[in-house]
C-alpha cells in the first residue's frame, strides 16, 4: 500500500472523475507496480472546462493585480508547506530521487513568488501625442483563456512556469497535465485552489493527449497556447494553433552542446558537466548532450567523466543514497538502446554503460559513448535519457561550426579559461541559453527558451509574462 492518490480532473472549480468514467492506471517506473489512476477527461468534460475557463477569466480578469498577487503568495506557501508529501508522489510517479522532488517542488513555490511580483509591474506606456490634448496609452491586457500542454519529466516545474504566469497576467487556463505523472501537479494546483483562485480560473485535464489538443486548440474560448514537449509534436500543434491564428509558446527538444577547452578548469567542468547530466536521469531538455572536447584535454576528460558516471548509484528514488532514479516510461528504454546500439554500430566506444538494469523498473546505466560519427542516429537525435556522447576537437571555429549544425537551439554549456573565448561563445553558439564555466540556467527570474527547432518564446524572467498580455493601444482627445 502507498499513500499515493487518485488523481481527478478540476472542472469548474469541482475534483471529479471524468464524463465517461474512464480512468488511466499510474504506473511507479521503479517497481511496475500500479499505484493509482488518473481521470480521463472527454469531450463533454472539455466543453464544461472551456464554459468555467469562460467565465473564469471574466472573473479572474477583474481581479486587481495587487489581489492576484497576494493570492498567488499564499500558493507559493501552500507549496512549500505541502513540499514533503507533494515530493513523495513525484517520486512514486516519476522515479527521480525524493530529494530531486522536493528540490523541483520548493524551486516551484519560487516561480509563483516571482511571477506573483510580476503581476503587479505589467506596465504599459504613455506615448507623446503629435496633437494637444490627446492622450496616447499602450495597456497591457491578459491575452484570454489558455490552453497548456506539460511533459512528465518535471511535472510541477513544466506547469507551475506556464500556470504563474498566466495567472499573474489575468487568465484563465486549462492544464493538460501528463497521465504519466498526474498528482503532483494535481497536488500544485490544489495549493492555488486552497489560496484562493476562484473556480473556472484553473481547469486541469487528463486524456488521450492528441484528442485534447485537437479539441481545446481551435476551440474559440482559448486565445493562446504553451506546450513543452518534442519538436514534432510541437511542430504540429504550432501549425494548429497558427491555422487558428492562436499565439503559441513553444519549449521543445534540445541536442544541448557542452564545450570543453584546453585552457578550461577540468575538475570543475567535468563535475558540473556529470552532475547537469545525469540529472533526472537525463530527462531534461537543457540536458548537456554532445559534449565537444579540445584535443589536449580529451583523454583526460573521458577518463575523469566515465569513472564519476559509473559511481553513480541508480535506485528507487526512495533509497536516500540514490543519485539516478529509473527512466519514467519503459518506452524510453529502447529508444536510448536504439541509439547506443547504432553509435557502437558506427564505431563510437562506450566507455561505461550502455545496458539496461535488471528487469523490473525503466533502469538504464549512466552512459558515456566516445567517439560517436557525425552522422550515428545519437549525434543528431535527443536521447532524452542518461547518455553523454564525447567528441573531440581543433578549434574555435570547428567547435561553434559543430555546436551551431543541428537544427535545435536550446541549451549550450562551455568552460573555458579564456575571456575572449567566453565572449565569442557567447555571441557565436545559436541557442536560446549558453551558461559559461558553471551550470547558471532556469532560475525564475532569468529567460529561459530555445530558438530554431527549440521553439520560440521565453518561459522565464521578465518577458515570460508579455506571452499573456496583449498590448492595446488607447487614445483619447481631451473632452
Ligand atoms: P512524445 O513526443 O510522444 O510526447 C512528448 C510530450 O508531448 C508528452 O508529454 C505527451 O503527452 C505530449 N503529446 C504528445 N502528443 C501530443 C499531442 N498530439 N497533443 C498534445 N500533447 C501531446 O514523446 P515521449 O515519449 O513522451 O517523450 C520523448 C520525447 O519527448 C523526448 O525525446 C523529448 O524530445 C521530448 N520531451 C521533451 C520535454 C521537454 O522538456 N522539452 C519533456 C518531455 C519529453
Amino acid at each position: 500500500m502507498t499513500d499515493y492518490p487518485n488523481t481527478q480532473l478540476l472542472i469548474d472549480g469541482e475534483w471529479r472523475g471524468g464524463a465517461e468514467g474512464r480512468t488511466i492506471d499510474v504506473l511507479d517506473p521503479a517497481t511496475d507496480e500500479v499505484v493509482g489512476t488518473v481521470a480521463h477527461a472527454t469531450k463533454p468534460d472539455l466543453d464544461e472546462a472551456l464554459k468555467a475557463a469562460k467565465l473564469g477569466f471574466a472573473t479572474w480578469s477583474g481581479v486587481s493585480a495587487y489581489e492576484r498577487s497576494k493570492i498567488m503568495r499564499k500558493a507559493a506557501d501552500n507549496l512549500r508547506a505541502n513540499a514533503d508529501a507533494i515530493a513523495r508522489m513525484m517520486t512514486f510517479e516519476q522515479g527521480k530521487p525524493l530529494a530531486e522532488a522536493k528540490g523541483e517542488t520548493l524551486a516551484g513555490a519560487d516561480v509563483i513568488d516571482w511571477f506573483a511580483e510580476e503581476a503587479r509591474r505589467t506596465y504599459g506606456q504613455i506615448i507623446p501625442a503629435r496633437a494637444p490634448g490627446v492622450m496616447q496609452m499602450a495597456i497591457k491586457l491578459p491575452v484570454g483563456p489558455v490552453a497548456a500542454f506539460t511533459p512528465w519529466n518535471f511535472p510541477i516545474n513544466q506547469v507551475v512556469r506556464k500556470l504563474s504566469a498566466a495567472l499573474a497576467a489575468g487568465c484563465s487556463i486549462i492544464v493538460k497535465a501528463p497521465e504519466e505523472t498526474p498528482a503532483s501537479p494535481a497536488a500544485l494546483i490544489q495549493a492555488f485552489v486552497d489560496a484562493g483562485v476562484p473556480k473556472g480560473v484553473i481547469g486541469l485535464v487528463y486524456g488521450v493527449p492528441a484528442d485534447i489538443s485537437e479539441y481545446l486548440i481551435p476551440h474559440p474560448v482559448i486565445r493562446k497556447i504553451t506546450f513543452t514537449g518534442s519538436t514534432p509534436v510541437g511542430k504540429m500543434l504550432s501549425a494548429l494553433a497558427g491555422q487558428h491564428m492562436k499565439r503559441a509558446t513553444m519549449e521543445l527538444g534540445g541536442h544541448a552542446p557542452a564545450i570543453v577547452f584546453d585552457d578550461a578548469n577540468l575538475d570543475v567542468a567535468t563535475k558540473v558537466l556529470a552532475m547537469s547530466k545525469f540529472r533526472n536521469a537525463g530527462q531534461v531538455c537543457v540536458s548537456p548532450t554532445r559534449f565537444l572536447v579540445q584535443e589536449k584535454a580529451y583523454d583526460k576528460f573521458v577518463a575523469d567523466f566515465t569513472a564519476m558516471a559509473s559511481a553513480i548509484k541508480v535506485g528507487n528514488g526512495f533509497d536516500k543514497d540514490t543519485q539516478m532514479g529509473p527512466l519514467a516510461n519503459e518506452r524510453r528504454i529502447p529508444a536510448i538502446d536504439a541509439l547506443v546500439n547504432d553509435a557502437r554500430e558506427r564505431g563510437a566506444e562506450v566507455t561505461t554503460g550502455g545496458e539496461r538494469i535488471g528487469n523490473v523498473g525503466n533502469f538504464y546505466q549512466p552512459t558515456v559513448v566516445a567517439g560517436a560519427a557525425v552522422d550515428s542516429r545519437i549525434m543528431n537525435e535527443e536521447p532524452f535519457g542518461p547518455v553523454a556522447i564525447i567528441n573531440r576537437f581543433k578549434d574555435l571555429d570547428e567547435v561553434i561550426e559543430e555546436a551551431n549544425r543541428l537544427p535545435f537551439g536550446l541549451a549550450s554549456y562551455a568552460f573555458t579559461g579564456s575571456q575572449a573565448t567566453a565572449d565569442a561563445l557567447g555571441r557565436q553558439v545559436e541557442a536560446g541559453m549558453t551558461t559559461i564555466n558553471h551550470n547558471g540556467l532556469a532560475l525564475p527570474e532569468v529567460p529561459f527558451g530555445g530558438i530554431k527547432d527549440s521553439g520560440h518564446g521565453t518561459e522565464g524572467g521578465s518577458e515570460a509574462i508579455e506571452a499573456y498580455l496583449a498590448t492595446k493601444f488607447v487614445t483619447q482627445a481631451s473632452i
